[in-house]
């Protein structure tokens, strides 16, 4: 696959970048090249077959994984280190073992073969690459993953969040309920599986404010039906779906009218639903805007987008030794001084 010219860096020479990504569950090492040539996008992720995700765990998960991860990734792109320019990594928000694992494992490769190191904020990646695959222009991103639920949108000079969840993600929210009803990690794919068995709506509240949402009380009434046995699961999981989404979407569409921007970009592992993306596609046909859906290895969590990104902000290289996470890093907080 090749990314378009016009969307790519202002690169004169060749440059080829290796980006890690390892915010939460995935640990995942992509490499791209700066004429748009993707070499490697290569993931291993963290699941469990009943409970849900243990920060500790996870970074376990990513200690045992990592060096096999970066080696398949290389072989995939058939060079070697010495082929990379570059080495960017996910430096947050996420879980703070997680990130960790993914810095040193960039520092490490970055001290030994002599690699400028950039560290880049994993919500602004899925934008760009999201943006940079499907050619959208300058649209509203309704990005929707484990631990982020957020709208954003680019306004003068910065990526505003325009509305997002009050508590918690809606991934975080679909695979806490799957989890309670013993059903593993991740749970969002399995409460869609029961969702298409589903037959009858259940009420279930219903909680936009203003431009944010919030799904905690909605997870806590989910939860009090299905221990009343009164209701079939695969219902409940239907008008989970239909509820939690319907609110995802009046914000989006929202913050398009306000920002009178005419194109909807999907991001976040959620987004890989699709009964969300049928009903953005209802939304934007509606409005007469344009509805933008990369391929779902883009959007759940992946080295790919932070190796794109990391070409981006190649002039952000800073002193390894001067180099954290940053746990709590917010999509508004980057100043995006590249587009
Ligand atoms: P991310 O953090 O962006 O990789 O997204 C991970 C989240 O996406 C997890 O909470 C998953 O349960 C959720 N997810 C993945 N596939 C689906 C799907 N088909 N429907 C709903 N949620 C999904
Ligand atoms: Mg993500």
């Amino acid at each position: 696959m090749r990314i378009k010219k016009g969307f790519l860096p202002n690169i004169k020479e060749k440059m080829i970048s290796l980006g890690i990504e390892s915010t939460a569950h995935t640990f995942g090492v992509g490499i791209i090249d700066s004429n748009g040539n993707i070499l490697a996008n290569v993931k291993d992720s963290y699941t469990t077959s009943k409970g849900g995700i243990h920060p500790t765990e996870a970074k376990e998960h990513h200690l045992r994984v990592k060096d096999k991860v970066v080696e398949d990734a290389l072989s995939e792109a058939g060079i070697d280190m010495g082929g990379v320019d570059l080495i960017s990594f996910s430096q947050g928000p996420g879980l703070p073992p997680c990130l960790v694992v993914g810095m040193e494992k960039a520092k490490q490769l970055a001290r030994d073969y002599k690699k400028p190191l950039v560290g880049v904020n994993h919500c602004v990646c899925h934008l760009e690459v999201g943006r940079v695959i499907t050619k959208a222009k300058d649209p509203v991103m309704l990005y929707v993953s484990g631990a982020n639920t957020q709208v954003i949108a680019y306004e003068g000079g910065k990526y505003r969040i325009f509305g997002e969840t009050l508590d918690q993600g809606v991934g975080n929210f679909l695979d806490n309920f799957a989890r309670y009803i013993g059903m593993g990690f991740p749970g969002g794919p399995k409460i869609y599986e029961l969702a298409l068995k589903g037959k009858e709506f259940i009420e279930l509240p219903y909680v936009v404010k203003g431009m944010d949402i919030s799904v905690g009380g909605i997870l806590t009434n989910v939860k009090q039906k299905y221990d009343s046995k009164k209701f079939e699961l695969e219902d409940l999981a239907y008008s989970i779906q239909e509820t939690v989404f319907a609110m995802l979407i009046e914000v989006a569409e929202r913050a398009m009218a306000h920002c009178e921007k005419e194109e909807l970009l999907l991001g976040g592992g959620v987004c890989c639903n699709k009964r969300l993306q049928e009903m953005a596609k209802i939304m934007c046909k509606e409005r007469g805007a344009k509805l933008y859906v990369p391929q779902n290895n883009v959007l759940v969590d992946n080295g790919l987008m932070i190796a794109w990104q990391g070409l981006l902000e190649k002039d952000g290289v800073r002193k390894i030794d001067d180099i954290d996470i940053k746990p709590g890093w917010r999509t508004d907080q980057v100043d995006v001084d590249w587009r």
